[in-house]
């Protein structure tokens, strides 16, 4: 796609990095075809090509966005399918990631949606915060009706409703493997995961340890920025960045073979580190080797392979594979290889590379297209017919539990159980008992 920025613009690294992107668009329109939101609206300015002019548009002519543009941009759920289907190698997420943050500087909300946009910003991040905002929510969601009739509130009666009914009890997780053979790795503690499913970790540590990984946690984490990121509030999610770059390493420096992540949403921003602090100087070295380090679990597990099975069922497993893990990284067989490994029968639905409406903070600021891709999503997975359904991504974990009765858990909970681990808290395992 032909640009006109000026030098003076091009002054601007940010600005460099735009251009670049936007230049290697030859608006062929492979990518609308695999793009969620134009597949359902049918729009062009809802598709990835759309968006890209509207976006050259905005950044070349340093134009203030208008709701128009801002609705567009907004309604992108960030699941990187048109990066997937792009010949061209467009990086629209570099792009888009840009487009937010100008918007951001430039545009003023209306004051709804500003406040609401503080309080998920000033909350999610912050595991304390949010496990405490999830039990008031329970407490205030019979007003959810009551918000979801006036159109400016919907989001925040989407928040309400997306809280669980009754959290999981926080336990304290040890660590116990001190000389683990296949060397120390860091397993990133997350903000949301913890709270809203503490048994991921407890099965992840259990599991790389039985694979011979001594794991470690590393004191002083922040969440990896990917929620304030998409929102567009760079200075926030440039802080969690660089705090997690000095935590990180300070464990390398201990050595370290991996820092893992058990969200492939956190993963796809880690491993984009080195991209966000580049034109950082004080960190700019530190977080390229951040991000080299970090591995989503599933590709460490299939590097060390899984130690001997123990006698579980072949449960039916639909496994959904998060926009993060197939669009974001590019992981597309270690998780379904590891379960059919473990001795599962694994099964993907249709339109498997179409997102489940939960993108972060999607399913609250978006709740109407999140719901339709939810129930899009749910109907795709019910017609297999799953005993459980498992998935590498807390996020996709919630929204599809919102859509259908089918216990969703992450799949380090059935490869622990399959090799010696308590089995998961599903119906189909509860007859199973292992130690
Ligand atoms: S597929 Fe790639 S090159 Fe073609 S229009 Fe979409 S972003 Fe541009
Ligand atoms: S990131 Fe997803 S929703 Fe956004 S333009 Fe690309 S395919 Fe469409």
């Amino acid at each position: 796609m032909q640009t006109d920025f000026t030098p003076a613009q091009l002054a601007d690294p940010q600005m460099v990095a735009a251009e670049a992107v936007i230049r290697k668009c030859v608006h062929c329109g492979f990518c609308t075809a695999t793009c969620p939101t134009y597949v359902l609206l049918g729009d062009e300015l809802d598709s990835p090509r759309g968006r890209i002019y509207l976006m050259k548009d905005m950044l070349e002519n340093e134009r203030t966005p208008g709701p128009e543009v801002v609705k567009h941009i907004d309604r992108c759920l960030s699941c990187l399918s048109c990066m997937t289907t792009c010949p061209s190698g467009v990086n629209y997420m570099h792009l888009v990631d840009h487009a937010r943050a100008y918007i951001e500087q430039r545009y003023r909300r209306p004051w709804p949606e500003r406040m609401l946009r503080a309080v998920v910003a000033a909350i999610l991040p912050y595991p304390a915060r949010f496990r405490l905002a999830l039990q008031l929510a329970r407490l205030v969601r019979p007003i959810a009706p009551v918000l979801a009739r006036v159109r400016m509130l919907r989001p925040a009666a989407a928040m309400l409703n997306l809280a669980p009914a009754a959290l999981p009890p926080q336990a304290s997780l040890t660590t116990t493997n001190a000389h683990g053979p296949r060397g120390r790795v860091v397993l990133m503690q997350g903000c949301a995961e913890p709270v809203l499913r503490p048994e991921t970790r407890a099965a992840s540590v259990r599991l790389l340890e039985r694979c011979g990984y001594q794991v470690a946690f590393a004191p002083g984490e922040a969440c990896c920025g990917a929620l304030t990121h998409h929102m567009g509030r760079e200075a926030q999610a440039l802080e969690s960045a660089r705090r997690n770059v000095d935590v990180w390493s300070r464990e390398i420096e201990a050595g370290l073979e991996a820092i893992i992540v058990t969200a492939s949403g956190c993963g796809t921003t880690v491993k984009d580190y080195g991209f966000m602090l580049r034109n950082d100087p004080a960190y700019a070295a530190k977080a390229a080797k951040v991000s080299a380090l970090a591995r989503d679990i599933s590709e460490v597990l299939e590097a060390s392979g899984l130690p001997a099975r123990a006698d579980v069922p072949a449960l039916n497993v639909a496994y959904h594979s998060a926009c993060s893990m197939q669009h974001g990284q590019n992981i597309t067989a270690a998780p379904q290889n590891l379960l059919r490994a473990a001795g599962f029968v694994v099964r993907q639905p249709v339109e498997s590379h179409l997102c489940c409406g939960s993108a972060g903070t999607y399913n609250i600021f978006q709740p109407e297209i999140a719901g339709q891709l939810g129930a899009r999503k749910a109907a795709a997975i019910a017609a297999l017919k799953p005993d459980v359904v498992a998935t590498g991504n807390i996020g996709c974990a919630m929204q599809i539990s919102q859509h259908m009765g089918v216990p969703v858990v992450h799949i380090v909970e059935l490869l622990d159980w399959a090799t010696g681990g308590p089995a998961p808290l599903i119906p189909a395992a509860a007859k199973y008992k292992y130690p």
